[in-house]
């Protein structure tokens, strides 16, 4: 992936000869971590966008498909989510929308802490109030060497890197889902981006394959997001022992009234509608 910031344009390459392009408004933060290239840039239409090695992560406008999508669907399909470990998730929209859920503790693990502070500085309304919450601890390092070390037990895992290249690639291998499977309690499930079933099929049939080895149950399910490449995006679900398509929705129904979330994308229908797939994406995790 490159990216052309001509002062008044950001490009993201998506595909050979094709790529989004974004007029730059307002260049907010230009600068470099120990593991990444780190922009944050003000579009006309996006407002805010976090984007990594030249690849857009969130923006203002868009973030709430991909934040709700990630953390309610596993959320609602746990009967008691109590503890709950996210990987990667440095602008923290994932640990805004696990923290509306009554868990009594949100651990997230991510490796830049540049991401984290900028975010906190430059993309607050992302994250909102997530960072203060006394629930969350905040770990900064390497997920797959925390989940092979740790010996705290969660209820759900959601792995939401930047895609399966550099520091990442580990994240989607069988290796890591066997380690969060050991940390996972007896009924618990793993979510992790996935990616993008037109541009980056083989990353998903790979990632999707490593999870089958671990996990007896896994699925996938999608949504779309604007700003990611292709636009349909997917997420894949091992689980040790809760089967998305028996999830009650009259149950889940109840429990959404009674935390009176207010989401743009989620709603208790969707639980299970997001799993009925597209043949595109049957045939790439068949
Ligand atoms: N929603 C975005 C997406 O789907 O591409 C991801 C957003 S979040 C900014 C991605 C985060 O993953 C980055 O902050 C990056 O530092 C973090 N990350 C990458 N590899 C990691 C690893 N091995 N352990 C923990 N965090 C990692």
């Amino acid at each position: 992936v490159y990216w052309v910031t001509e002062g008044e344009r950001f490009s993201e390459l998506v595909g050979q000869g094709f790529e989004y392009s974004y007029q730059v408004e307002e260049t907010i933060y230009q600068g470099k971590s120990k593991y990444q290239k780190i922009e944050i840039l003000r579009n006309p239409y996006f407002g805010r966008m976090l984007i990594l090695d030249g690849a857009v992560q969130v923006t203002e406008r868009d973030e709430f498909i991909y934040h709700e999508m990630l953390t309610h669907i596993p959320l609602f399909l746990h009967p008691v989510p109590k503890k709950v470990l996210i990987i990667g998730g440095g602008d923290g929209g994932t640990l805004r929308r696990v923290l509306e859920h009554p868990v009594e503790e949100a651990v997230m693990v991510e490796l830049d802490e540049e991401v984290v502070k900028l975010s906190q500085k430059h993309l607050s309304s992302i994250s909102d109030s997530a960072f203060d919450d006394k629930r969350t601890r905040l770990v900064f390092g390497d997920g797959a060497k925390f989940v092979a070390e740790t010996k705290e037990k969660f209820d759900v895992i959601l792995v939401d890197s930047t895609d399966p290249v550099g520091a990442a690639e580990i994240l989607f291998s069988e290796e890591f889902y066997g380690n969060c499977s050991q940390i996972l309690s007896k009924n618990g499930l793993l979510v992790t981006q996935s990616g993008s079933p037109l541009c980056q099929a083989k990353e998903l049939n790979k990632a999707f394959g490593n999870l089958r080895k671990v996990f007896p149950i896994c699925r996938v399910y999608f949504c779309t997001v604007f700003t990611y490449p292709g636009t349909l995006w997917s997420f894949a679900l091992g689980s040790k022992e809760l089967v998305p398509e028996e999830a009650d929705l009259s149950a889940i129904e109840k429990r959404f009234e009674k935390l009176g979330l207010k989401t743009k994308y989620y709603t208790p229908q969707i639980q299970k509608s997001c799993f009925i797939l597209p043949k595109l994406v049957q045939e790439i995790v068949s």
